[in-house]
């Protein structure tokens, strides 16, 4: 059984307590219920297992205050099945920020037809990349973040499917109708980040929709090599440059993910934010 599945299992022991009705957090539990004590203390004392499962008893909080102190670096982590939130360092996570490119998998999932192939000539193709990203497909497009791809593709979504796509995930469209926005250039696109979590959330819960599956690859691509490569294989990733912050989105694991992972830091870019979640992520797999 791997930490995670564990950590599942236990919450799931945990949750199923109904003689605590008002308690809703496992951390609240282990508060209230003594005779959980010693089976917490063992779990603590089984290497990574107690480092998943501290997450949900609260333990984790003292560790990641302490290894994350900076207050340019924000965070929330949340429960993938259940959407709840477990940890937040993220005042008024409901407000809607600029988050740069961590639209673009709703943009593509609003274009009709079969995903467009395109040649990125780099800064006269209108992408960050001086010197372009050659030809290529959705999935290496996410995971390198290529604006030109998602300039060519913003420019053929027509603004209802849009629409229909963000009202699916349960987040807004875009504030401009321009190509720009649609990729997260500047401020036209502002989304909650709670809600771009669940969003995410469920984009990974829809893996076997043949549209979604392309996009998954490439987030575990972009993990594994791409914008967000300091996370590393076996999660799903994505990388956002906001004009006054850096986001990373973690998905993990990659294959059925237990845990999201949303992490802003003030200044710096979607790909050095990756290096600080790839940080965070590992407290919260380890436990150190
Ligand atoms: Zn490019």
């Amino acid at each position: 059984m791997d930490s995670y599945s564990a950590h599942t299992t236990i919450y799931g022991y945990v949750d199923s307590i109904t003689k605590y009705p008002d308690v809703r957090h496992a951390g609240d539990v282990a508060r209230f219920a003594p005779p959980l004590l010693p089976f917490r203390i063992m779990l603590h004392c089984t290497g990574s297992i107690a480092a998943v499962l501290a997450l949900w008893m609260g333990d984790l909080s003292p560790l990641l205050d302490r290894r994350f102190p900076e207050p340019s670096v924000q965070f929330l982590v949340m429960d993938a099945n259940t959407r709840d939130v477990i940890e937040s360092r993220w005042p008024r996570p409901e407000e809607p920020v600029p988050v740069g490119s961590l639209v673009k998998p709703f943009l593509a999932l609003a274009c009709s037809g079969g995903y467009p192939e395109f040649d990125c000539k780099g800064s006269q193709s209108g992408c960050w990349l001086a010197r372009g990203h050659g030809h290529l497909g959705l999935s290496h497009a996410l995971a390198f973040s290529c604006n030109a791809y998602f300039l060519n593709l913003a420019r053929h979504v027509e603004r209802e499917a849009l629409a229909a796509t963000t009202a699916k995930f349960d987040i807004p469209a875009p504030v401009r109708e321009t190509a720009q926005a649609r990729i997260g250039l500047r401020d036209g696109w502002p989304i909650a980040p709670l809600a771009l979590m669940r969003a995410y959330t469920q984009l990974a819960s829809r893996r076997g929709d043949p549209r979604v599956a392309p996009i998954l690859a490439g987030l575990a691509l972009a993990a594994r090599s791409g914008s967000a490569s300091a996370i590393g294989n076996g999660a799903l990733a994505k990388t956002g440059t906001a004009p006054d912050s850096g986001y990373t989105l973690v998905l993990d694991p990659a294959d059925a993910p237990r845990i999201a992972l949303l992490v802003r830091v003030r200044g710096h870019t979607g790909s050095e934010t990756a290096r600080t979640a790839a940080r965070i992520l590992s407290t919260i797999r380890t436990g150190r």
